[in-house]
């Protein structure tokens, strides 16, 4: 019997660097905001930001870092960590599958070493195209490892969250990501070092309950859910009706849990700011 593994596309940074993982059959993209149908190289050229009607659009991994970090300072880490479905869960191999297809990535998350205006930090962003930037065994061995060795450089930690939450295929195993992850975000927190996050769409289930919350500083991009369960879940659980626009980030600033929002277009300049404010005499 010939193993899939044969057919798992190989995480090669060159493969996927410089295009939209995807969506090379597709040039126009429809804006859930408007409705509107965009050219994706328009969209691509404003920062995934609807020119039209300011809808945030979700960015690739790739895009992001291309986004914020130095050109060519991008230096990838555990490319090769990939879950391995250990209880064999109907069907999940198919999946990771596509969604290695789908989205370029080998994993729903892309960990490594850059630079911020040449600023050195570690640096995670969650994968909106592997099956929505769910946290499985890997999603968090990886960031894990992020967090460990950003201790022992001592750099700060820049992260991107966007998850539907805990990988249901992986059951306990996923769900224990929380408390390893929370553990390396602790231990590099007591060793005095920064780590800063920005919350995208949607940040929540178990990365919003644990690393998405744990950082120092917390920023959100405009109009982004964030939350735990979903507002659905709430309102037929507690038969309550929730208030109008309840858990996205405007919501969640006025409520504390966010410090700031941070339009895409003065992202960089944020980050950098705050980067360099937490360097002590690194910068
Ligand atoms: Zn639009």
């Amino acid at each position: 019997m010939i193993s899939k593994d044969l057919f798992r596309r190989p995480n090669l940074p060159l493969e996927s660097v410089g295009r939209e993982p995807g969506r090379d059959a597709q040039p126009e993209v429809k804006c859930p905001g408007c409705s509107r149908s965009l050219p994706q190289d328009e969209l691509a050229g404003n920062l995934h930001v609807c020119p039209r009607c300011r809808h945030y659009h979700k960015m690739s991994a790739r895009a992001r870092i291309a986004m914020m970090l130095d050109e060519g300072s991008f230096e990838e880490l555990d490319a090769a960590v990939v879950s391995r479905d250990p209880l064999r869960f109907p069907d999940y191999r198919r999946k990771l599958d596509e969604a290695a297809l789908q989205s370029g990535e080998a994993e729903g998350v892309v960990t490594g070493l850059g630079r911020v205006d040449g600023l050195r930090c570690g640096f995670f962003v969650m994968e909106p195209g592997f099956m929505m930037g769910s946290m499985g065994a890997a999603v968090g061995e990886k960031i894990t490892r992020l967090f460990e060795r950003a201790l022992r450089e001592r750099l700060p930690v820049l992260g991107y969250t966007l998850s539907g939450g805990a990988r249901v295929q992986e059951g306990i195993l996923s769900l224990m990501q929380m408390a390893k992850v929370s553990g390396a975000v602790r231990a590099h927190s007591d060793a005095g070092l920064f780590y800063l996050a920005v919350l995208c769409d949607p940040t929540t289930g178990g990365v919003a309950a644990s690393f998405a919350m744990q950082a120092d500083i917390i920023l959100a991009e405009p109009g982004a859910l964030i939350g735990f369960a979903g507002p659905r879940v709430i309102e037929q659980t507690t038969r309550q009706t929730l208030p109008e626009g309840f858990q996205r980030a405007e919501f969640q600033l006025a409520h504390g849990f966010v410090g700031r929002l941070s339009p895409r277009e003065s992202q960089r300049a944020l980050v950098s700011l705050l980067l360099r404010m937490h360097a002590g005499g690194a910068a």
